[in-house]
């Protein structure tokens, strides 16, 4: 896995120097789904401290494992995949931030649940989220559509147990790269005018990290090139 980081982290440095920009302000965050705790540990101890999982009960397996495997670890997990509203319970103790946040029941769900975790005593402050979108609208991959965008915002930004730290894209199948990042960059910027602390722009994966980065992202998700064939069959 060494070679792997090793590599990744000249493609984010190469395409950071290619768009003018300082690699620093470039995140890599590594995408574990499917992928053994014992082998997240091993990405720890490698250095990397910034994790993202897309299946609420798996991960939450997981997140605690590699807890016992290094308890003196304190990583941060990101969710980035669709999440259920009955599931925000689930994800709530261990994340550090939910990126895949693409409608308004889901908003309201996770505030709603915030909120009683604060009764609890179990959490202060409100979650940080990105808003999930969608470049083409397409109803079954997630992510919220163009044209409801600005309403969804709006609303994370008015609830009182979310943060809205920016937005989260993936470029859709059957898309140049280039053209899909070129109409989120535009998203990000719409939403910055609105919500100025909305800064985080997580787009970019394995296969398009360069472009992303070319267009502004500020993560990087980042999963086969980092756990290749590691990574468990069943996906
Ligand atoms: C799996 C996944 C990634 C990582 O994709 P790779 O091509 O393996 O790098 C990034 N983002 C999301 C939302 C994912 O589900």
């Amino acid at each position: 896995m060494t070679g792997r980081l090793a590599a990744v982290r000249d493609r984010i440095a190469a395409a950071c120097r290619d768009a003018g920009r300082d690699p620093s302000e470039v995140a890599l965050l590594a995408v574990t789904k499917t992928v053994p705790a014992t082998d997240v540990a091993a990405l720890l101890d490698l250095g990397l401290g910034a994790f993202a999982e897309n299946r609420a009960q798996e991960a939450a397996a997981k997140v605690g494992a590699v807890h016992e495997l290094r308890p003196d670890a304190a990583p941060d997990w990101f969710f980035v995949g669709g999440l259920q509203r009955n599931k925000v319970r689930t994800v709530l103790p261990w994340v550090t931030r939910i990126d895949s946040v693409d409608s308004p029941r889901l908003a309201r769900a996770i505030d709603k649940e915030v909120a009683k975790a604060r009764d609890a005593g179990e959490r202060s402050g409100p979650l940080p989220v990105l808003v999930q979108y969608s470049v083409d609208g397409d109803p079954d991959r997630g992510g919220v559509a163009p044209a409801d965008l600005a309403a969804l915002t709006d609303l994370v930004g008015a609830l009182p147990g979310l943060e809205l730290a920016g937005l989260m894209a993936v470029a859709p199948l059957g898309w140049e790269a280039g053209a899909a990042f070129e109409q989120v960059a535009e998203a990000a910027r719409r939403t910055r005018e609105r919500h100025p602390g909305a800064t985080v722009l997580s787009a970019g994966m394995s296969g398009d990290l360069e472009s992303a980065i070319g267009h502004g992202s500020t993560v990087v998700r980042v999963g086969t090139a980092l756990v290749g064939d590691r990574r468990i069959a069943s996906e």
